[in-house]
């Protein structure tokens, strides 16, 4: 996966979802998650596509973009103005469906980033909180999977590494082999969670160091997994902070400029949202590119993991 910026047009179409994944922030934005086209503008969707369409890419996401029926309309618009990357950001449960599948292709997806968060049913329904998610995402993967025999298009599995499933990293990037998966991205869940939900910090946040451990563990194992050009898939790592992560900064993923919100009401930069940086951090050589450390788990864990890398 390149580590340049990827310029990136986030169009969302919708904010309901038929997971209730234990870690969304999405459904934490009071107001946004009760129906599909909910706060949705046609209009403002179209024109931002026509005003970013010399861009490099888009991507289709927030909620559940396959929920919403004309989604291949939006994805054929974006490909008609000229971007070149046109990503869906899923759960995958709709995969499951070939023709679907076919549909997307159609009109012009080249990206599909599917969210899968265990390797097998019981941990994946775990954090999904829906029975069956996991039989229709992974006929969802299959779908892809043979489809990418006959077209040209990526897939990419997005697993959100939280405290439940990080024991079974290794386990997961095993069975995703069964797959044809160009990029498995493993992002370390986000502390952001309002009001009453802060309470599953303990619960689902790992500690930067024992991921970085865990991961760099299985990379020593098995290294052809984590290679881009072996022939296999390639892992990328985000929201890992550089400085625990020194083994493993090949894998580290690509910081995406997120460009615009089709949504005015939703928070545009969540991703950074609730970060600082530390005393020292002035003489890391990642301070430049560093977004810093979430103010919610120095809060509980300090800064101690956060020795500043030098050259
Ligand atoms: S700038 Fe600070 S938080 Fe970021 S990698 Fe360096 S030491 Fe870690």
């Amino acid at each position: 996966m390149s580590k340049e910026d990827i310029e990136t047009l986030h169009v969302s179409v919708g904010y309901a979802c038929n997971n209730a994944c234990i870690f969304c922030m999405e459904s934490n934005i009071p107001g946004l998650y009760d129906s599909v086209r909910r706060l949705i503008s046609e209009g403002r969707m179209y024109r931002d596509m026509d005003t970013h369409g010399h861009m490099r890419k888009v991507s289709f996401g927030r909620g559940e973009p396959t929920l919403n029926p004309d989604l291949p309309k939006y994805v054929a618009y974006a490909k008609k103005v000229g971007f070149r990357d046109i990503a869906v950001i899923s759960n995958g449960r709709r995969y499951a469906d070939r023709d679907y599948c076919k549909t997307l292709i159609g009109s012009g997806v080249t990206e599909f980033i599917v969210s899968v968060h265990g390797h097998t049913k019981e941990l994946h329904e775990t954090l999904t909180r829906r029975k069956d998610s996991f039989a229709e995402t992974t006929d969802g993967l299959k779908n892809l999977s043979d489809l990418k025999q006959e077209q040209s298009f990526r897939i990419v599995v997005n697993h959100v590494v939280n405290k439940t499933n990080c024991p079974f990293i290794g386990d997961f990037l095993k069975y995703m082999r069964g797959y044809s998966i160009d990029v498995i991205v493993l992002s370390v869940v986000q502390p952001i969670w309002w009001g009453n939900r802060a309470k599953l910090f303990p619960a689902l946040m790992p500690r930067y160091s024992d991921v970085a451990k865990r991961i760099d563990g299985i990379r020593r194992r098995n290294p052809e997994w984590f290679l881009p050009d072996a022939g296999g898939e390639c892992v990328s790592i985000i929201d890992l902070p550089w400085c625990c992560s020194s083994p493993l900064v090949g894998n580290i993923g690509f910081k995406e400029k997120r460009v615009s919100e089709q949504d005015e009401r939703a928070p545009d930069s969540l991703a950074v949202a609730g970060k600082s940086k530390g005393l020292r951090c002035r003489e890391c050589v990642y301070d430049g590119i560093c977004d810093g450390v979430y103010d919610a788990y120095t809060s509980r864990f300090g800064w101690g993991e956060f020795v500043p890398v030098k050259r």
